[in-house]
């Protein structure tokens, strides 16, 4: 069960539910988010009914709701069967009627390339811009990223074509780090059970893009996204990326399905990345049209001016010109199903 607080519902009212969870002998886990604080009850009551009276009586609860799902905090029931909305500032946000587009290279090679990207993309009308600044490279020996110093060129650039800034932590230590340059905080797929590392983003005050892991079923996805939504941030985005199966034409098997399935379990956004999803540049567009039209809040794309002179996933990467002509489709599609995209900052030239 799970007692939802008001926004800003007083101390006092907190503890007062508090209170009633120790007097029944039960536990109390509190998440204490920005606006509003959630209460999960753990244990097995006795006479369910008259439990849930008892807390929906007390001042400062909205609601109460019995959940028998192993995810709590992040099932659609949470919040009432409502879709969240996650703001990232004034112009971006995820589960809105408009879609988020993150576009970038995948990895941070120099502050030129960032420049060049953040300007045609931000033009093309994407609003975030995205780029590894620490790398998970299958590889010990292949590029690693540039740490600190790409996370400062990806906020210069970002700032110069009024962009949101997406990117990866990999490690716990530098989460206090990239928090002071990102505007969302990627967990990536190889991390999605770093149960540390997940912990770490639920203290921090910005969104979460959580990605899915590489063979993680659904309800291990939503229950990592607990994690972080259980640690105080209910700021979370996921991100479906494609899973591992046995069939080499694609990278990973883009699990578009996943998107309603998701929607269907949970009030969180979910956006799709059809990049690292297929792996292959030409199945990009048709993968990122069929995303929208399935209902996916937003895409993450990667994008590089010479996808041939890429650190690291150029075969996935689409040109600048490639990515200017997606996002004229892709506004068809939205406004098929009556969605909208961002709109450019600067008029094409
Ligand atoms: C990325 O987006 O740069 C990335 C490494 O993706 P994933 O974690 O999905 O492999
Ligand atoms: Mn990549």
């Amino acid at each position: 069960m799970i007692i939802v607080m008001r926004p800003h519902a007083a101390a006092a009212e907190i503890d007062a539910v508090e209170a009633l969870i120790a007097k029944l002998k039960l536990s109390a886990h509190v998440s204490r988010g920005a606006e509003r604080t959630i209460v999960g009850v753990i244990g097995a009551p006795p006479d369910k009914e008259t439990l849930l009276a008892q807390f929906a009586g007390l001042d400062g609860v909205e609601s109460v709701v019995p959940i028998s799902r192993s995810y709590k905090l992040v099932s659609r029931e949470a919040r009432g069967g409502e879709r969240s909305i996650v703001r990232v500032n004034d112009r971006v946000s995820f589960g809105g009627s408009q879609i988020a587009v993150a576009a970038g290279p995948c990895s941070v090679e120099s502050r030129e390339q960032l420049e060049l990207t953040a300007t045609s993309v931000a033009r093309s009308g994407a609003n975030i811009l995205r780029g590894g600044a620490f790398k998970p490279r299958t590889s010990p020996y292949a590029f690693q990223g540039l740490g600190e110093e790409g996370l400062r060129y990806m906020r210069e650039a970002a700032d110069r074509s009024d962009l949101a800034v997406v990117t990866e932590v990999l490690d716990p230590r530098d989460v206090a780090l990239v928090e002071r340059y990102a505007d969302i905080l990627q967990i990536g797929a190889r991390n999605m059970q770093n149960f540390t590392l997940l912990r770490e983003v639920g203290g921090v005050r910005k969104p979460v893009l959580l990605k899915r892991g590489l063979a993680a079923t659904i309800e291990e996805w939503l229950m990592a996204a607990e994690y972080i939504v259980a640690a105080g941030n209910h700021d979370v985005v996921l991100c479906e990326r494609g899973i591992r199966s046995f069939d080499p034409a694609t990278r990973n098997v883009l699990d578009l399905a996943a998107v309603p399935v998701v929607q269907g379990l949970t009030h969180l956004p979910v956006i799709v990345d059809p990049s690292h999803g297929t792996g292959v540049r030409a199945l990009v567009a048709p993968m990122s049209l069929a995303a929208v039209a399935a209902g996916a809040d937003g895409l993450i794309i990667e994008v590089h001016p010479n996808p041939a002179a890429a650190f690291s996933d150029g075969p996935q990467s689409l040109t600048l010109p490639n990515f200017e002509e997606l996002m004229g489709r892709l506004r068809t599609v939205a406004s098929a199903i009556g969605r909208s995209m961002p709109q450019s900052q600067t008029a094409p030239v």
